[in-house]
């Protein structure tokens, strides 16, 4: 009997064994764009080991071989296409901001996270929940969804976008705490995974005190929200969104932003006013950036080869 047992044990777990090894080859021939590792290197990948590896010491990853996701989501890799325009959007609008507004690319080569991963599809949380990028432990960002871009229409609101400035501000966090007073500002209002149900809306969490309504999962996204919302909007834009929030809301946001504008100037030297006006510079320049040619990679932004000294 005890045999038997130890025999079928045996037998799931090579069953186990065969179906995992099945479902990864299953994977690897499903599509062209996942190839083994010695893969020829191609224009793509010329483009990024000069400009982001050299440049910065990342590595920017856009093959399924170079798969290091969430096993728990169904993803398909990001075309190189989109792919291409991506490395260049990401590159204007979010690395070159703080090369500009910190005067060399020693920042970004410090913290940014060294390994940036595109997937072309969406991920989706069991409860249904859309993931629109995740961080993990300061060493990797991942932007879902590529298939979706449209590198003509992208602006400073674009949620890409706001996603590298939102996972970036976690990441200068962990580097170097915020004071702990931020988060009694907002302190018993904070729902973790309940943010979505309970603010269905922007406008009801701008009322409670939040700028958006992931921002009352918890005061680490509060505190990051408040960075990305804000250095992606206009001062009229800002404006607007503190008026819908009232009385109530209003003076919470304020006094909150007040540490994290402190906090971003006194830690980092970034002062965010001059931030968002970069930002927004080059989020309005970004559509005209050359999505085609990968040969020159100063002929996109000859209009800031002289701000970034
Ligand atoms: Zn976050």
């Amino acid at each position: 009997m005890k045999k038997n047992l130890i025999y079928l044990l045996f037998s799931v777990t090579l069953l186990c064994a065969a179906l995992t090894a099945c479902s990864d080859n299953d994977d690897l021939d499903s599509t062209s764009v996942v190839r083994p590792t010695t893969t020829e290197q191609n224009d793509l990948d010329r483009w990024l080991k000069r400009n982001y590896v050299e440049t910065y010491n990342i590595q920017l990853k856009y093959r399924f071989e170079d798969i290091e996701s969430s096993m728990g989501y169904y993803l398909t890799p990001a075309s190189y296409k989109q792919s291409v325009a991506m490395a260049k959007l990401v590159r204007h609008m979010c690395l070159e901001a703080y090369d500009e507004i910190t005067g060399s690319t020693d920042f970004i080569k410090a913290y940014f996270p060294k390994i940036l991963f595109l997937v072309g599809s969406y991920a989706y949380k069991t409860n249904g929940a859309m993931v629109l990028g995740t961080a993990e432990a300061g060493a990797k960002i991942t932007l879902y969804n590529l298939d979706n871009l449209n590198p003509k229409t992208v602006n400073a609101k674009t949620a890409y976008f706001k996603t590298i400035h939102h996972e970036f501000g976690h990441i200068l966090n962990q580097t170097k705490p915020y004071p702990t007073d931020f988060a009694e500002i907002s302190g018993p209002d904070y729902v973790q995974d309940q943010c979505f149900e309970i603010y269905k809306t922007t406008e009801s969490a701008l009322q409670k005190g939040f700028i958006s309504p992931y921002a009352s999962k918890a005061d680490s996204e509060d505190f990051v929200e408040l960075i990305a919302l804000y250095v992606n909007r206009s001062a009229e834009e800002w404006e607007e969104m503190l008026t819908t929030a009232g009385d109530t809301g209003r003076p919470k946001i304020e006094a909150k932003f007040e540490i994290v504008s402190n906090y971003m100037k006194s830690t980092w030297n970034i002062d965010l006013n001059e931030l968002r006006e970069i930002v927004l510079r080059r989020a309005e320049e970004a559509p005209n950036l050359d999505f085609d040619s990968l040969d020159d990679e100063d002929t996109d932004t000859p209009e800031n080869s002289g701000t970034n000294e």
